[in-house]
């Protein structure tokens, strides 16, 4: 089974053109081809959903902190 998972490979959200685009890469950044802004993997709606996601997958548990006693010096 092939999965179609390069949809998002090959698109990139697009501010300007408030759509997903195609994208020239370059180092740092992709560029939309339709305008030249820089794109973003997701729009901030996506990238949202995408954060909540790992939220939910990864339990968010502090570290466990030592209370700054017992320490004394001299
Ligand atoms: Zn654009």
């Amino acid at each position: 089974m092939e999965h179609n998972q390069n949809y998002y490979d090959d698109r990139k959200y697009c501010e300007s053109c408030n759509a997903y685009v195609h994208y020239l890469m370059s180092i740092d950044h992709s560029f939309c081809v339709e305008c030249g802004s820089t794109v973003r993997l997701f729009s901030k709606d996506d990238w949202q959903a995408f954060n909540e996601e790992l939220k939910q997958r990864r339990p968010k548990g502090g570290r466990p902190r030592k209370n700054g006693r017992g320490k004394e010096s001299a």
